[in-house]
């Protein structure tokens, strides 16, 4: 049987851009809709040109994409004629393929918002949706809050929907946009509306207000519609937008969706999924979330040690599907009440081959269990647990030996007489035969350190020249007098290759030293430096 075609549209750079801390550039918004289009999103919708000018310069310069780049806007407003819209002027010279209008469709809202009449709304939508494609360009119509006014008024919001529709949209795009429906509500209004207009012209966008927008728009799919929308990770205003990096797979290997219908990412684009997703978090400095599905660092670990000795016989057994299709890995971690198939399947991952009754792997089981007894966490610490195990294998060379560092935090009035705090770091180094002496000031006490100790390390520096520390967590364990600190560290290169270590001690700039270090020369054991 022939697939049907399903359609994706990506708002990452309109609606996604509405969250809290969102502020892409023009560089920014490009970059994401290169990845978007080189993944095979059908349609990349880049803003609203005219409303800031961010997104009016976007609109102004010519663009080598595959995608449907499509702009945002309104339609024209009640009371003017098309031709007499500025806004709607701007809209249609912008350099777009498509053009996205939002339009009210609860009577409510164009009676007590718009401030007038049912008639004229729908009037509008018609002028709107025809001049634009007087112009050329494709047309979508969002029919704003449909799911809330078709339960008020459904004869309304769908005279809505069908004015698009019957002026020449090539999409009718139904928007949950308080995303307060709920699945079968979803696929049963959408399931009226395919009634009155082909599925294949019907697309939905829905927020994540209840968790269910990725649920809200695979109802919309089985009850007809043929576009979904939604972001990159969910990105998007309140709760997010419906999450395209857990739609995307779930299209793609689950048989329900994958024997019925095609979509533009490829089985080869599919694996560059958690890429993209971890390319988006970059962009807006945040750590990607571990538990997201698919994707996440944790989508495919398992903990205990009877599921690992399973796993090592047939991965299939506990996981959903296999993690190489979007790009993740699998992960056994590694922690005190980790068996012996838990630490030989994770010496393997890192490359490490050791025999299975290798007497060295009970040492490690050994300071594994006494190390996490005072603090350390190698579950959270791969790089940490992998130098250790190199370390007990001897295959760590003694690159360089820090042999005193001193940190000194200074608060002090400056000349504008305000109270400033100034942190400084210097740090002796032996490498070879060379002692190196640096120094360095930094936001606070550990960025100098790390500051100070990344600027010279001799013949090394250009083995770490694009390490950069990305997070950074400390939490105090068992509290009182008694308490030591935990610090993981979070670092990347140049690759994007991302590790995390720890460091553990009463003392928190012991700690961060020695997470900082046990980053430093994993690095340098990746890189494959010479002792
Ligand atoms: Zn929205």
């Amino acid at each position: 049987m022939p697939r049907e075609r399903l359609y994706l549209f990506d708002t990452t750079l309109r609606d996604g851009a509405q969250m809290n801390g969102v502020d892409f550039t023009i560089h920014d918004k490009l970059t994401i809709a290169t990845l978007l289009d080189d993944l095979g999103i059908d349609y990349v919708e880049g803003g609203y040109p005219g409303a800031n000018p961010t997104d009016t310069e976007l609109f102004s310069k010519d663009r080598d994409l595959n995608t449907t780049f499509t702009a945002f806007g309104m339609t024209r407003r009640p009371g003017r004629s098309a031709s007499n819209d500025p806004g709607l002027a701007m809209l249609l010279d912008a350099k777009a393929d498509a053009i996205c209008f939002v339009a009210k469709t609860w009577d409510y809202h164009v009676r007590v918002a718009l401030e007038t009449t049912g008639e004229e709304n729908l009037a509008s939508i018609r002028d709107s949706v025809q001049a634009a494609k007087a112009k050329g360009r494709e047309v979508l119509l969002d029919c704003e809050h449909f799911f809330d006014g078709y339960k008020a008024n459904p004869a309304y919001a769908l005279a809505c929907a069908k004015a698009a529709y019957e002026s020449g949209a090539r999409w009718v795009v139904l928007c949950d946009t308080n995303g307060g429906t709920l699945p079968h509500e979803v696929e049963a209004i959408v399931g009226a509306v395919v009634k009155e207009i082909p599925g294949d012209h019907v697309a939905i966008h829905a927020h994540n207000d209840t968790e269910q927008a990725v649920a809200n728009s695979l109802a919309a799919v089985r009850a007809g519609a043929r576009q979904i929308q939604g972001t990159l990770n969910g990105l998007g205003e309140r709760c997010g937008n419906a999450n395209l990096v857990s739609i995307i797979p779930t299209l793609k290997l689950k048989s329900e969706f994958a024997d019925k219908f095609d979509i533009g990412v490829s089985d080869e684009k599919l694996k560059s999924l958690a890429h993209a997703s971890h390319t988006l978090d970059e962009m807006l400095n945040r750590a990607p979330n571990r538990h997201a599905p698919y994707v996440g660092e944790s989508a495919f670990a398992t903990k205990a040690g009877i599921h690992a000795s399973a796993i090592a016989k047939d991965p299939a057994t506990y996981e959903h599907v296999a993690p190489s299709t979007v790009g993740n890995e699998r992960r056994v971690l590694v922690s005190d009440q980790a068996g012996r198939s838990n630490v030989l399947a994770e010496l393997e991952r890192a490359g490490l081959r050791v025999e299975k009754d290798d007497p060295r792997i009970t040492r490690l089981l050994d300071e594994v269990k006494e190390r996490e007894a005072i603090g350390y966490a190698y579950e959270a610490a791969g790089a940490s647990f992998e130098l250790l195990a190199r370390r007990i294998l001897g295959r760590v060379p003694d690159y360089f030996a820090v042999e005193k560092f001193d940190v000194s935090v200074e608060q002090r009035i400056n000349a504008l007489g305000a109270r400033v705090t100034v942190s400084m770091a210097i740090v002796k180094v032996k490498v070879g035969d060379e002692t190196l002496i640096s120094a360095a000031e930094g936001i606070g006490p550990v960025n100098a350190l790390d500051v100070a100790l990344r600027k010279d390390l001799g013949k090394y520096q250009p083995f770490i020249g694009g390490l950069a520390l990305t997070d950074y967590r400390v939490r105090i364990l068992n509290g009182g007098t008694e308490a030591v600190t935990r610090v993981l560290i979070e670092s990347q290169d140049e690759t994007g290759a991302r590790w995390t270590t720890v460091g553990v001690s009463p003392n928190i700039i012991d700690a961060s030293f020695q997470a900082l270090m046990d980053s430093i020369v994993y690095k340098l054991v990746k890189s494959g430096a010479p002792a």
